[in-house]
This record gives structure tokens, sequence and C-alpha cells, in this order.
């Protein structure tokens, strides 16, 4: 296929990645004489995905996001015609155990807010963003992009059995437990992402991807402040805030994050959302969300101990994510200020390997290290349950550990009778 003009216009150029969904062309498109990236569905993919991730970039357009041009098919194989984006990711520019520069993460973190802003606002969640995902052009402009595995409000589910759903080192807590993802599980990943710029490490590290899994469910990270002393006020703010466990604590969505990276702190927590839940996604509006501020953020550990343990028992594990991704490269990682060594532990949850050209990413040497877990000080601090146990880790994935709401507690007893 390479000598011949795909879809009739496309000469394909270079190869830049291949994977067990699709490969990534450079191409020459002959007709308006530009480059272009070409997608081209890998022969053992599924085409019916293919087709939803081009409608679903296809719904957008925006400078922050990689745009559709055109999508077709070639010899059975159906493709995608992009935006093609000469800067290389933001994988690629983070250095291990480096912060990067402040201006720049400023910079870079306000334009995913922005892209993500504008898929949110039309029911968009990306659902796998990390720096891979993270693109640049030949200006430096960020671009979002791979929604390979995007959800479109009140479509079911672009994934499939088997199929990759987010990687370890940048899953939300929900994720992780195979709940819902919504516009608060892409604010997360973007506190992992703007952690690790700020950091030069990831928050959660761990050896295995069930461990890291299970470090995004129950554990803190260390505050900023501690790993980096001198990360700037405002930025650390928002990562942090993002990094909500409690996707109703996090910055709601994109335009929130807008918001919290201009006026330097995170919004309030109860700005409408669309929450997590069966589909079709809802629509809460302000002061509507029953439970919040009833349920005790404490509890959540102790909950997903339990419900981990009594699942285990029940044969099944953490949610995860397995199948034919075609983000097989680990993920470079870092621990500041330590030389690197590999870790596996930031690869996703997927064994399907992948070649890249692009070498500067997989490559790179990284160091592990788990995180110290210091909770902030509460002013009056809720009776500490005990740490719950863990089932040992499953043996097979992915199945699904459903965490249901939890109950409120009983009304206040009503008051005695005046006399
Ligand atoms: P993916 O399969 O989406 O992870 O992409 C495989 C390779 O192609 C990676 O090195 C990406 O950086 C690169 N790539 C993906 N999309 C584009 C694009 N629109 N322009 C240039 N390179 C891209």
């Amino acid at each position: 296929m390479a000598d011949e003009l795909v879809g009739g216009r496309y000469k394909l150029v270079v190869r830049l990645g291949v994977g067990g969904m699709s490969e990534v062309w450079a191409a020459d498109d002959v007709e308006l004489d530009r480059r272009v990236a070409l997608k081209l569905l890998g022969r053992d993919a599924d085409p019916a995905r293919f087709e939803r991730e081009a409608q679903a970039v296809a719904a957008l357009a925006h400078p922050n996001i990689c745009r559709l041009f055109d999508y077709g098919e070639a010899e059975g194989r159906p493709f995608m015609v992009l935006e093609y984006l000469g800067g290389g990711t933001l994988e690629d520019r983070l250095i291990p155990g480096e912060p990067y520069p402040d201006e720049e993460t400023e910079r870079i973190a306000g334009e995913i807010a922005a892209g993500l802003a504008h898929a949110h606002a039309r029911g968009l969640v990306h659902r796998d963003l990390k720096p891979a995902n993270v693109l640049f052009d030949d200006e430096g402009v960020t671009k979002i992009a791979d929604f390979g595995i995007a959800r479109l409000s009140g479509s079911g589910t672009l994934t499939e059995t088997g199929t990759l759903l987010g990687t370890a080192a940048y899953i939300s807590p929900e994720q992780a437990q195979g709940l819902p993802a919504t516009t608060a599980s892409d604010v997360y990943s973007f506190g992992v992402i703007l952690y690790r710029m700020l950091a030069g490490r990831l928050p959660f590290e761990a050896e295995s991807p069930i461990e890291l899994a299970r470090l995004h469910i129950q554990e803190r990270p260390s505050p900023l402040g501690e790993v980096r002393r001198d990360a700037p006020p405002a930025l650390a703010a928002v990562a942090e805030a993002s990094l909500a466990k409690d996707p109703d604590a996090r910055p709601v969505d994109g335009a929130a994050l807008v918001d919290a990276l201009s006026t330097g702190k995170p919004p309030p927590a109860d700005a409408p959302t669309i929450v997590a839940g069966p589909e079709p996604t809802l629509v809460i509006p302000r002061g509507r969300r029953s439970d919040r501020g009833r349920r005790p953020v404490w509890l959540l550990p102790l909950l997903v101990g339990v419900l981990l343990l009594g699942a285990a028992a029940a044969g099944v594990g953490v949610a995860l994510l397995v199948g034919r991704s075609h983000h097989s490269t680990p993920t470079p990682s870092s621990v500041a200020r330590k030389p690197p060594r590999s870790n596996p532990t930031t690869a996703p949850i997927t064994s399907a390997p992948t070649a890249r050209t692009s070498t500067a990413a997989s490559t790179r040497r990284t160091t592990s290290a788990r995180t110290t877990v210091t909770p902030p000080p509460t002013p009056t601090p809720p009776p500490t349950p005990p740490p719950p146990t863990l089932p040992p880790p499953p043996t097979s994935l992915p199945t699904t550990v459903t965490i249901p709401g939890t109950t409120p507690p009983p009304p206040p007893p009503p008051p005695p009778p005046s006399p």
C-alpha cells in the first residue's frame, strides 16, 4: 500500500507508529499539497470502533484538539486523515526527575484544559488522557490527540471487552474501579499530567499496574509542596484539586480547569457537572447533588478495601483494562534526583507490542519508587478507620468491581418537645 495513493490522494511517506488497533503514517495529501497524518486501521481491529473514534473526533473543532480532515476506506481498511503534528508528544519532552519549565507547564496546561473544555462541552470524554496523547504542532501549540476510547454522552461505551481502558499511570480512581468515566475523570488524568510536569515524577509509581491502580483508588499523593518546595502554588493547587479521589471534589470539567488556571485557584467543587452513573449521562444542576457533603470522604478507602475483599472472594478483581491497545510503549516515569532505572509500572495495562519511530520516549530509562502517603491536616479529623485489608492481586483481568454509592447517614433524632 505504501507505493500507492491511499484513497486516491494520500501518499504514505513514513510510518510513525503501529499497534494492534492501527498504524499511523506521515503522508502527503497530493490534492492539497500538504503533510497529513494518516491513521490506518489494523487488519485485526474493529472497524466499528475505529469509525466511532472518527465520529468522535469529527465532532470537535478546536485549536487544542488534533483535527480530523478526512475518513475513508482503502483495500477494505478504514483510515482517518488527521492534522499532522510535527512537534512530537509531551511524553517525549518530559525528562525523568526534572520538573518541566514552569512557564511552559502553565501554557501547556492551559491549552490542554481549553481542548478538554471544548470536548466536554460537546459531551465527549477522552478517557485516556496522558502525555503520549498530547502532541504539538510545528509552532509548539498543544493538541490533544487519540480519542480512541472517547465516549460520546448518550451513546454506548466505545470500549468493548478486551480493550484498554485508560493507562494505569494516569487512570482515575473511578475508571480503575470499573465505574463510568466522566468529565471529572479527564480532570484527574490532567491532574496526573500537571503533577508530573511540576514535580518531575508521577504522583504514584508502583511495581505493577494493579498496585498502581490501587494507589490511585486509595492513597494520597505526596503534597507537591513537599516533593518540590518551589512549585508554583497556583499550579500545584490545581493539580492537587484535580487529583481528588472523589470526582465530585475535583474541578468538574475542562471549563472549570480553564477557570482555575486563569484565576489561580480551583473553583468550588459544587458546579454543575456530568456525573458518573449508568448511561445516559446526567447533567445535574448546582445544589442538587444530594450526596455531596453527606458522604464522609474518609469512608472511601474503607469501602474500597471491604468491597475489593468481597469482590476478590467472588472471584473478580480491580477493573482493568487489557487487550488490544496500541499503546504499549512503556511510559517513562521518574523520581526526582535519583539515578534512572527502568520502571515497568507506568506501562499501559496491556501487553500488545508497539513499534514507534519516536525513540525518545521508548528508550528512556526511568526510576520507580513508592510514594510516601502524607494526608493533609484536617481541622476536625473523623475517626480513623482501620486500614482496609486488600485482596491479593487478581490473576485474571479484566473484571469490574463496582463500588456502590454510600448510604447517607440516618437523619438526626427529632428535637425534644419544648416545654
Ligand atoms: P498512536 O498510535 O496514536 O499512539 O500514534 C503512533 C505514533 O504516531 C506516535 O508516535 C504519535 O506521536 C504519532 N502520531 C499520532 N498522531 C499523530 C499526528 N496527528 N501527527 C503526527 N504524529 C502523530
